[in-house]
């Protein structure tokens, strides 16, 4: 038994730890979980403890359906709010029965896209900002669409729930390990933001799961409904997480950083950013994938429509925020907080490292409000626009290469097939919005 088990078995005793529950995440993004007693912990480890692939969205066809979990002990987290049964967890990766990698398990996916950056000699290190709504729940503990206040950025309502449930969570964040920056009310009513500290690319994705878990569940101890949806509300802003992107090389340096340059940016950071560019709207499926995603991605609430970056301005898809030295970092805007973090950081990872690869030099960039910008001037800027329905997204997709090798065979068909599925049952609804408009007329 090595140190490192010994250490993770001390732990649990010491903690008085009862259950486990043993994570990974499907394709949709969605938490899959099994628990254990804490004493079967030896055989978890052994990766004794097997399910059915078949069951879970976008894994195996029944014949091949037997797969185990391999707990990752770094991941190791007690859940601080359980006492009695105290509760723990750990993240596994996804293993076939004949002992290698099951090819659709997006952590692993994602572990291999970072394999290629570093072998390259870089780590790539990401800083999200994930935004949600905090809704009021009924008698029945069902999510209504009523918002708790009337505050708006940057407010400091009279201490309301949200303001409560919003320092709960980053609390019991901050005590199980997570470096918290800030937290503050968004700009829609019922609309917050808590930031955590940028870490390498898979911690990351780790971390955005950990962090959604935990908002919703302290949320419901507070009689309350969290919410990651991208657009929940018509008129108002949607969530969405931006990413902060930046390579380190292999003294720890920040290879985005260039102090001779104009305006500071290495030509790596340019490649980088040309290659996010190039590959925007094949990798859009994965960073915003539900047909809800489409209705943040319109003009006039700080979410991009178009394929262009700036300097300050929030319109553009890419933003270059004033930090420099170690802070340099690009921030990609038009991912939401619905994604599978795994599978959207192996995909824009891989399309900013394509373009180092070809050595891209992004256009000039913007500095007007891209929401005022008429189709004549984007036509001779030669801009490109996001894609604007969940089945443009899906087109622009299936059509990638790069997006087909960066989530592997396996991962890309099954996305492509679940996102179209989605698509074709939103396709056959009638909405409200329908028949408001067209019942009387017609
Ligand atoms: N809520 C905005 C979005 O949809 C972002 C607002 C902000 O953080 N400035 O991306
Ligand atoms: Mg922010
Ligand atoms: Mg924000
Ligand atoms: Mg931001």
């Amino acid at each position: 038994i090595s140190d490192e088990k010994r250490e993770l078995k001390d732990l649990i005793e010491a903690l008085e730890v009862d259950l486990i529950h043993l994570q990974f995440t499907d394709i949709t993004g969605i938490t899959k979980n099994v628990s254990i007693m804490a004493h079967q912990i030896d055989k978890a480890l052994d990766g004794g403890i097997t399910f059915d692939g078949s069951s879970i969205d976008g894994f195996v066809r029944v014949e091949e359906s037997d797969m185990y979990l391999m707990p990752d002990i770094a991941t190791f987290t007690v859940f601080p709010w359980t006492s009695s049964p105290r509760e723990a967890r750990l993240i596994c990766d996804v293993y076939k029965m004949d002992g290698t990698p099951f090819e659709g398990c997006p952590r692993y996916i994602l572990k291999k896209a970072l394999k290629d950056s570093e072998g390259m000699g870089y780590t790539m290190n990401v800083g999200p900002e994930c935004e949600f709504f905090l809704f009021h729940t009924d008698e029945f503990g069902n999510p209504s669409l009523e918002v708790h206040d009337q505050a708006s950025y940057f407010d400091l309502a009279p201490m309301d729930m949200g303001g409560n449930a919003r320092n709960d969570i980053s609390m019991t964040l901050k005590s199980m390990g997570f470096k918290i920056e800030t937290s503050h009310h968004e700009v829609a009513t019922g609309q917050h933001e808590i930031d955590f500290e940028y870490a390498d690319a898979l911690k990351t994705a780790d971390n955005i799961m950990t962090f959604k878990m935990v908002v919703r569940i302290i949320a419901q101890r507070h009689g309350l409904h969290a919410t990651f949806m991208a657009k929940p509300l018509v008129g108002i802003s949607g969530s969405g997480m931006h990413l902060n992107i930046s390579l380190s090389g292999e003294n720890g340096e920040n290879v985005f950083y260039d102090p001779e340059d104009a305006i500071e940016l290495s030509d790596k950071a340019y490649a980088f950013l040309g290659g996010l560019l190039e590959h925007a709207r094949s990798f859009t499926a994965l960073t915003n994938p539900t047909v809800n995603s489409y209705k943040r991605l319109i003009p006039g609430y700080e979410a991009p429509i178009l394929v262009a970056w700036s300097l300050s301005n929030r319109s553009p898809l890419i933003r270059v925020p004033a930090g420099r030295g170690k802070s340099t970092r690009l921030e990609l805007r038009s991912p939401d907080p619905s994604a599978n973090p795994y599978l959207a950081l192996a995909a824009t990872l891989k399309a900013g490292l394509d373009g180092i690869k070809k050595n891209k030099r992004p256009p000039e960039p913007i500095s007007s409000n891209l929401y005022h910008i008429t189709d004549e001037d984007i036509e001779t800027l030669g801009m490109e626009r996001l894609p604007s329905t969940l089945c443009e997204a899906v087109e622009a997709f299936s059509l990638s290469p790069l997006m087909k090798e960066a989530i592997g065979k396996h991962a890309y068909k099954r996305f492509k097939e679940a996102a179209m599925y989605e698509w074709n049952e939103y396709s056959k609804y009638v909405s409200k919005w329908e028949l408001d408009r067209y019942l009387r007329k017609f």
